[in-house]
């Protein structure tokens, strides 16, 4: 079945019947071409804007979107650019990339690092924004019924990333994603292993930073490298984008 709401009330009541919400298609045609499809398309959620002191970026927007649009900062542009080559960031959109995201996900690992807030709706109940760090390990609990409407980054921050793969069109075994704020608060993700990118640090300073990647390290164990490479490796990627960003102060 396939249904193409036009209003976020209509597409939140499919959605509380059982519908599963159809975005760009690239996951979830390939994964469960079966499922009561709900297309996302003509909600109005794909614009990208500055509110008050955030980013907001709509739900249904595409990557190559982000990449195009000259307003966002170049650090997100070149962070969805890289996450997926063209012609997928053309279908692949802001809110999909995340509930398809594994522990590999550039998107999710830099969106994690900046302290994203999604914005999540639901039939008859009030919305709810959640941090993106604490809803992407639960992320299966709460679909289905669950629609994200958009994300919300602050300004303020600055990324950076490093990756290591073992050729560049491989996706990432190991990656670190570090945002830094004015002041000094410094959040640390790691990725590369697992289901999500892991939070190694949220502090006020970049101080520990490279112990805390190594800890997060600790089990990142799989058939594409051993935890003990994972350790060493990771407070290597994080010193580098500590130096990057501060250089770039
Ligand atoms: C060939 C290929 C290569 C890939 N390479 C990479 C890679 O290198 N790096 C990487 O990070 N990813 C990669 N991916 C995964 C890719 O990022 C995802 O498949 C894609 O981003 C999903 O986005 P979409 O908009 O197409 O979502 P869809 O496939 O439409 O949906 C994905 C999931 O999200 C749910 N969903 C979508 N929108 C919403 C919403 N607004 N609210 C709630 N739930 C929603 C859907 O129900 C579904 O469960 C690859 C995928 C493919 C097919």
């Amino acid at each position: 079945m396939y249904e193409r709401p036009r209003t976020l009330e209509e597409a939140l009541r499919l959605l509380d019947e059982g519908g599963v919400p159809l975005a760009g298609g690239l996951f979830l045609l390939r994964e469960k071409p079966q499922a009561r499809l709900v297309d996302l398309r003509d909600l109005p959620l794909s614009t990208l804007e500055k509110r008050g002191n955030a980013w907001v970026l709509g739900a249904t927007a595409t990557l190559q979107q982000v990449v195009e649009d000259e307003a966002l900062p170049d650090f997100l542009r070149e962070l969805a650019r890289t996450t997926l080559p063209h012609p997928q960031r053309a279908q692949a959109t802001v809110a999909g990339a995340l509930v398809a995201a594994d522990g590999a996900s550039l998107w999710a690992a830099g969106l994690m690092a900046l302290d994203a807030r999604l914005a999540l709706h639901r039939w008859q109940e009030a919305p709810r924004e959640v941090p993106l760090g604490d809803w992407l390990p639960l992320r299966h609990e709460w679909h289905p019924g669950w629609l994200i409407t958009q994300v919300r980054l602050p300004l303020a921050p600055r990324l950076c990333w490093e990756t290591v793969r073992r050729s560049p069109a491989d996706r990432p075994l190991l990656l670190a994603a570090v945002a830094r704020w004015p002041r000094g608060r410094t959040r640390v993700v790691l990725g590369g292993w697992g289901d999500a990118p892991h939070l190694a640090l949220d502090g006020p300073t970049p101080e520990g930073a490279e112990i805390a990647a190594r800890n997060a390290a600790h089990d990142a164990e799989d058939h594409l490298a051993s935890a003990e490479y994972r350790r060493e490796v990771a407070p290597v990627l994080v010193r580098r984008c500590l130096a990057r960003l501060e250089a770039e102060a």
